[in-house]
């Protein structure tokens, strides 16, 4: 959209400022009257003015997995590395959030990593879900001596869908013994995350959560993953971040602990949280050290509140008469909605609620039924040379229907080794060798897991054999 005398062009979900909204009227030969007292309201500054100029900013990191991988053991061994040996008090509180610095020999331009400190995919949800995407990196515990579990497919899938999230793999526990990390390779294969030990493009560490063991190098693959990232922010201007914890605390109130996404932010300012405001007072770290300012990708609590902001909620800085302004406005829209929702309103509210629950639990059944009745020929496919990988893949991976289908497990240039026989095994699949030779040794191992091997030269009689396999599991009809 362009309208005379405006520089920028605006997109359709564009705040128009009053100045816009008057150019606009006007061009369509209205009189527009403008009350901007009524109307004021404050809105985040635009993220990336002149963006490749910025310094680096610290990536922000979620740890999720399954229950008693070792997440908060992980967290807890991180939290006191973020506390400088022989610090003065030395302990480190809970505050939402903290800061581990990367050590110099590291090499890259980052000083520091910052963790969000409560596992799991539930705070990871909820954030999302308010709009707070503040997590760069998700760091997956999986359990060297347990592999992929429920929660470890939830993981994934949540980080498949989405695209500005990176995903690191930590294979923990590896001071058990007995322990087959390569299982757990083959397992994490299956459901879709190709490592990079596996010619992949998922970082991979092994580490101890317990003993500390490669959280060294679990720190160096953060801050490669996050400088491949180019996270960058503006250091200088007004503050904008997001609450990620708030609580009432005696002698104190109502305090948040707020993570810095852009700008800085210092004790004296004034913030507005929803419809909360404070004049920031007291500014603290996660090892409670008074802090006066504090940069992107930190998280600081602060206190001064008037009331207690929610969690998730976007923090913006402003002139003391600006944040009153927006309150006041935000607090009337507020009162204007609770006011049109009366008795009648909750209760249509909540016969739509469940109507949506009972069509959601439908949707879910038809779903897993579905997903149920699908039957799968699961291949690994070997073959010469990487044209052969491709043109096969594109031309098994279309074969089958919403009854029976292929699924591509594993590609890979080269003859069928054991460790390809013990993949086709964890995951129930067939393999095919274009091209390639069967070493003995790999057929006798294929025989003893009862692993079919389908080994040929010819293109057109793999997709005509696969075509039959997965036909053969179509159900019959009578
Ligand atoms: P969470 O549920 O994922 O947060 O898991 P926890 O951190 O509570 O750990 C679950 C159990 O595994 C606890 O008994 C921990 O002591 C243990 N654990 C965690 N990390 C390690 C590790 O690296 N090695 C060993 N041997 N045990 C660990």
């Amino acid at each position: 959209m362009r309208v005379a005398g405006m520089v920028d062009e605006a997109s359709y979900d564009h705040v128009l400022t009053s100045e816009y909204a008057v150019l606009l009227a006007e061009e369509f030969n209205c009189n527009p009257v403008v009350n901007d007292e009524a109307a004021f309201d404050l809105y985040p500054p635009p993220p990336c003015v002149g963006a490749a100029r910025l310094p680096l900013r610290p990536p922000v990191v979620t740890i999720m997995g399954h229950v008693d991988h070792g997440k908060t053991t992980l967290l807890d061994t991180l939290r006191s590395a973020s506390v400088a040996k022989g610090e003065a008090g030395g302990i480190t509180q809970h505050i939402g959030a903290f800061s581990v610095p990367i050590p110099s020999s590291a090499g890259g331009n980052l000083q520091k990593i910052t963790f969000l400190d409560t596992p799991g995919h539930a705070a990871f949800s909820a954030m999302r879900a308010r709009g707070a995407d503040v997590t760069d990196i998700v760091v997956l515990v999986v359990a060297a001596d347990d592999g992929v579990r429920p929660q470890t497919k939830e993981v994934i899938q949540l980080v498949q869908r989405d695209a500005g999230v990176q995903l690191i793999v930590a294979i923990n526990k590896i001071d058990k013994p007995g322990i087959n990390i390569n299982n757990v390779h083959n397992a994490l294969l299956v459901e879709g995350v190709q490592l990079e030990v596996m010619g992949g493009d998922v970082p991979s560490v092994e580490i101890s959560g317990l003993t500390g063991q490669g959280l060294d190098q679990l720190m160096e693959t953060i801050s490669a993953v996050a400088e491949m990232q180019d996270l960058r922010a503006d250091q200088f201007g007004q503050a904008y971040g997001r609450i990620i914890e708030s609580n009432l605390q005696k002698g104190l109130g109502p305090v948040s602990t707020i993570l810095v996404l852009r700008g800085s932010l210092k004790s004296g300012v004034h913030l507005i949280a929803g419809t909360a405001h404070a004049k920031v007072r007291i500014m603290t770290d996660s090892t409670g050290s008074p802090v006066r300012t504090a940069g992107p990708g930190t998280a600081v609590t602060v206190s001064g509140w008037k009331e207690l902001p929610g969690v998730g909620d976007e923090v913006l800085e402003g002139s003391e008469q600006d944040v009153k302004k927006a309150v006041a406005n935000r607090q009337r829209k507020a009162k204007e909605q609770a006011m049109m929702i009366d008795v009648d309103a909750i209760n249509i509210q909540r016969r739509l609620d469940r109507e949506q629950r009972v069509r959601e639990e439908d949707d879910h059944r038809e779903v897993a039924l579905k997903a149920e009745k699908t039957q799968e020929l699961r291949l690994v496919i070997k073959a010469d040379v990487s044209g052969s990988v491709e043109a096969l893949t594109s031309a098994l991976q279309c074969i089958g229907n919403e009854n029976a289908r292929v699924k591509i497990i594993f590609t890979g240039v080269g003859e069928i080794t054991e460790s390809d026989i013990l993949l086709a095994k964890t995951s129930g699949s067939v393999l095919i060798a274009f091209s390639v030779p069967v070493p003995r040794s790999s057929a006798v191992a294929a025989g003893a897991h009862g692993i079919p091997i389908y080994s040929s030269k010819i293109i057109y009689q793999v997709i005509e054999d696969v075509r039959q396999r997965v036909a053969n599991l179509l159900p019959p009809i009578y």
